[in-house]
Parts: structure tokens; C-alpha cells; sequence
């Protein structure tokens, strides 16, 4: 018998792996802290119709549908997935051979250097640039098969102008993919870019405004040419009947609630910048539902607010940035809360 052997490069590939302890107060995920709308809430309780036994469809005509509604596209244009990484993951996959690159301003979303290690292909940051916008010459001087551009940025919370996105997106010889998770929070797409562009794919998700990240429903806009290939790569199933369910209320019926709560934690998050700037703490600008706050060492700040019961995000030595925490924003008491403990942890 011959050992199993992992491909070279994953011994290169970190794991995901965020601190599992358990808090009262878990700021490190950025997901919605006000909890799950009221209409998916009420279709997950009084559903006794699921089937758990049986799949679901393999490729979700009704949420595609819902979907394309919401994102004013055709649901030729939509492709859904066990979250948006799974599009992610596909588009990967699917738009760049072993080898090639995917260009990105670092620093961006974690998996995303992960995703391109697992596929073989070779990740190629660029730096922003000092205004804090992507540098469109520096992203598109890479030549690469993918360029993916986050906007809001996590972990910066940073918003790319629509000038710069517009140029790489028309620019770029492969793939572009515009990723919108914190989308809602800023107000701005680039989807009306796609009646230009063959080559863009938007993914978006339903696990930060719209509150079912548990429920692992994200999805996609491209052309249908795109979208087909994506179908290809991604295979059947993976949105499951009870995510399914959830999104298809929550589409139907919670968008004002996603509204207001998107409204609620923009207003949150500037009244928690000002806090910390009380506490002499400058967060980055930011267009997502978390602040990105420089700090000299983020791990003995991070292990001392998880003493406190508070979790956030510790993150080391970003590329232009240095040691950073990026904290999730939720309710003013939950807030409130994070700035008392940093209040005693500082002083
Ligand atoms: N993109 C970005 C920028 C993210 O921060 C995340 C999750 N943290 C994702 C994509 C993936 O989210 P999901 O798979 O829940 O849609």
C-alpha cells in the first residue's frame, strides 16, 4: 500500500480556522447581529412540508428566479451556491487553468489566496493605492485569467470607486469577479456593468444583510454563457431545501427589514468610529457592517477582549496596514459592551 499523498502546494494552504471559543459576544464574523428576518424565520419554524429525504432541485429554478428580481437580472444570469464561496471556489475553477494567476489588492477576503493555492493557480496581490481605492493599472498589469476585486473590502471595509471598478472590468482580458457580499451595506454594484461585460461575474450572498449565514444560500450574476460554465464546475444541489425555503421569504417578504437593518448598522457603525476615536483608536473608512481598526498588537488586544467574553477579529501584520482587529458591527449595547471592555483594556 502506497501513503496517501496531498498535491506539494496544499502544505502551503493554511486552514480556515477561526477561534472556536465560545463568547457572549462573537463580533468576528460580521454577520447579521440582529438576528434572522421575520419571514425566513417563520418559513424554517412552520414548514413541516420538508423532505429531507428527497433532494433538492439540482439547480434551483424558483430562487433563481427570486434572485434575479432582487438583483434586476434574468435568472439566465443567476447561479446559486452553498454559500458565495462555493461560486467563488467554481469561478476559480472554472476561468483560470493550473498556472495562471488571480490578480487582487491585498490586503482582501482570506480564502481567496486559498481558494487559487487548492486550484493551483498563483495568487497575485497588488498593493492599494495610498487614497485607499484599487490601483486598476496595478491589477490589470498582472495579465491575469481572474481578477477579483472586493467591494466592500474585508477585511478593510474599504469601498472601490465605481471609476476603477469600471476599468478593470471593461479592461481585463479574463474574468473579473466583483464580489459583493457586504454589497447592501455600501449601496453600490456593479451589475449594471454587466450588460457591457461578458467577462464579469458578481457573487453576493444571503449571509450578512439578509441574516441566514447558517443557511449557506450565495449566488452569482454573469451572462448566461458564464453562468452555464459555472453550472458545470459547481455541480448539483447545493442549496439545501431548508436554505432554499428561507431565501425564497426572505426575498418575497423581508427586503424592507433587510433595509432597515442595513440602514441601522450603517448608522451603528460611524456612532462605534466616533467611540473609538474616544479611546484613540482610528478605524479605517468603511462602506461594510465592520470596522477595521490599526492597532500596535492585535493578538494581546483580541486575547484580552476574549478574557472580557468578546470576540473579534485578529488579524497580523496586513500588507500597508500592519496589526489590525476588525470588529463586527451589531446592536448599540452590544457596542456599548465592546467599547467599556476596551475602555478597561486600554487604559
Ligand atoms: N466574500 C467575502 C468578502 C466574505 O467576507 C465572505 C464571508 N466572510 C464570503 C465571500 C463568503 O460568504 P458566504 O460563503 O457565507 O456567502
Amino acid at each position: 500500500m502506497s501513503p496517501a499523498r496531498p498535491r506539494p502546494v496544499l502544505a502551503t494552504v493554511p486552514l480556515y480556522a477561526p477561534d472556536p471559543s465560545a463568547v457572549d459576544l462573537d463580533l468576528s464574523d460580521n454577520v447579521n447581529l440582529w438576528g434572522v428576518p421575520p419571514a425566513a424565520a417563520r418559513a424554517l419554524r412552520d414548514s413541516p412540508a420538508a423532505q429531507p429525504n428527497v433532494y433538492p432541485p439540482s439547480n434551483p429554478v424558483q430562487l433563481r428566479e427570486a434572485l434575479a428580481r432582487y438583483a434586476g437580472v434574468s435568472a439566465a444570469q443567476v447561479i446559486t451556491g452553498c454559500g458565495s464561496d462555493d461560486v467563488i471556489d467554481g469561478a476559480l475553477r472554472a476561468f483560470a487553468a493550473p498556472g495562471e494567476k488571480v490578480a487582487y489588492s491585498a490586503p482582501s477576503f482570506s480564502m481567496l489566496p486559498t481558494f487559487a493555492r487548492v486550484s493551483g493557480l498563483q495568487p497575485a496581490p497588488v498593493p492599494f493605492r495610498a487614497d485607499g481605492d484599487i490601483d486598476p493599472e496595478a491589477l490589470l498589469s498582472q495579465r491575469a485569467a481572474i481578477t477579483y476585486l472586493c467591494t466592500p473590502n474585508n477585511p478593510t471595509g474599504t469601498g472601490a470607486s465605481p471609476a476603477a471598478i469600471e476599468r478593470v472590468v471593461l479592461r481585463a482580458d479574463g474574468l473579473v469577479l466583483v464580489d459583493e457580499a457586504y454589497g447592501e451595506f455600501s449601496g453600490q454594484t456593479a451589475v449594471s456593468l454587466l450588460a457591457r461585460a461578458p467577462q464579469l461575474l458578481v457573487t453576493r450572498t444571503l449571509s450578512k444583510a439578509f441574516g441566514l449565514a447558517g443557511l449557506r444560500v450565495g449566488y452569482g450574476l454573469a451572462a448566461p454563457e458564464v453562468v452555464q460554465v459555472l453550472e458545470k464546475v459547481r455541480g448539483p444541489y447545493k442549496v439545501n431545501v431548508m436554505g432554499e425555503r428561507a431565501a425564497l421569504a426572505a426575498l418575497a417578504e423581508d427586503i424592507p427589514w433587510v433595509r432597515r437593518q442595513v440602514e441601522e448598522s450603517v448608522a451603528i457603525r460611524e456612532r462605534l468610529r466616533v467611540g473609538l476615536e474616544a479611546l484613540g483608536l482610528r478605524a479605517l473608512p468603511s462602506a461594510a457592517n465592520f470596522l477595521c481598526v490599526p492597532v500596535p498588537d492585535s493578538e494581546a488586544l483580541g486575547r484580552a477582549l476574549l478574557g472580557r467574553g468578546i470576540k473579534v477579529r485578529v488579524l497580523r501584520a496586513l500588507p500597508g496596514i500592519g496589526d489590525a482587529v476588525r470588529v463586527g458591527v451589531g446592536p448599540w449595547a452590544s457596542m456599548e459592551r465592546l467599547l467599556a471592555a476596551l475602555r478597561q483594556v486600554l487604559r
